[in-house]
């Protein structure tokens, strides 16, 4: 059984079908890329997994259980955390206080589980346990994907959901950014990643699926993939 199985999902905003019979697969344990052109339908499917959007028609099922019966806010508990693009922070509030509303649906705040996985969310990211008391929105664009991230950590995710997390960062953030995917993945959780930044998130996905208006058009290995030449042309840069 994989973790989550999308089968022949169709999604609509009124008129506008944005998801045309999607089926994907994540397995435990994995990184898996969803990669496409702009409007091919990928924040839609982030938001159908989230439970923001609901279904038209279809399937998904996260761990053998049927999600649509599931409400938005109670997939958290069920071990689904997503980052949104745009990752929606709460300005006013400090990096800790962010960090902290993560946990909301934990009753073991004073156990050393929950502060250890406060130690680890510093130690991935330890810029920000330098502005701790700093308010979220005066971080940088960097740094307000690195909080979003790390509040997500705060839950226990088993799956995580990461919309475009490279979205508009400098360089030397984007490079940190997908080193801490890949520690994530490493201690255990399972990621489910947007992005348009095709080369790299091919370059650490296990499993890859390409869209395109509304479709799934291609999967394959991340490597399988980005040695594709009919890919490379269309969303790596290279010819
Ligand atoms: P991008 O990388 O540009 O975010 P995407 O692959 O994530 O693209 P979606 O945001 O999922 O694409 O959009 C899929 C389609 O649904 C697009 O045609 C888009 O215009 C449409 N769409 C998205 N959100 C809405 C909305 N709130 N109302 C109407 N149409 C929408």
């Amino acid at each position: 059984m994989s973790m989550l199985e999308l089968e022949d999902v169709h999604v609509a905003y009124g008129r506008i079908q944005a998801l045309r019979g999607i089926s994907l697969r994540v397995e435990e344990g994995q990184i898996v890329a969803l990669i496409g052109a702009n409007g091919a339908g990928k924040t839609t499917t982030m938001k159908a997994i989230s439970g923001i959007l609901g279904l038209q028609s279809g399937t998904m099922r996260f761990e053998g259980e049927d999600l649509t019966a599931i409400r938005a806010d109670l997939r958290v508990a069920k071990g689904i955390s997503q980052v949104p693009e745009g990752r929606g922070i709460f300005p006013g509030m400090t990096v800790a206080e962010n960090i902290d509303m993560g946990a909301y649906l934990r009753s073991d705040r004073r156990s050393p589980e929950f502060a250890a996985d406060l130690e680890r969310v510093y130690e991935l990211f330890p810029r920000l346990a330098e502005r701790r008391s700093q308010a979220g929105g005066t971080l940088s664009g960097g740094e307000q994907q690195m909080l979003a991230m790390g509040r997500a950590l705060m839950a226990r995710p088993r799956l995580l959901l990461l919309d475009e997390p490279s979205m508009g960062l400098a360089p030397q953030f984007i490079a940190q950014i997908f080193r801490v995917i890949e520690e994530i993945n490493a201690q255990g959780t399972t990621v489910l990643l947007v992005e348009q930044n095709a080369t790299q998130a091919l370059g650490l996905a296990h499993e890859a699926y390409v869209m395109e208006t509304g479709e799934v058009t291609r999967s394959g290995t991340g490597a399988e993939l980005l040695a594709d030449p009919t890919i490379q042309d269309a969303y790596l840069g290279v010819s």
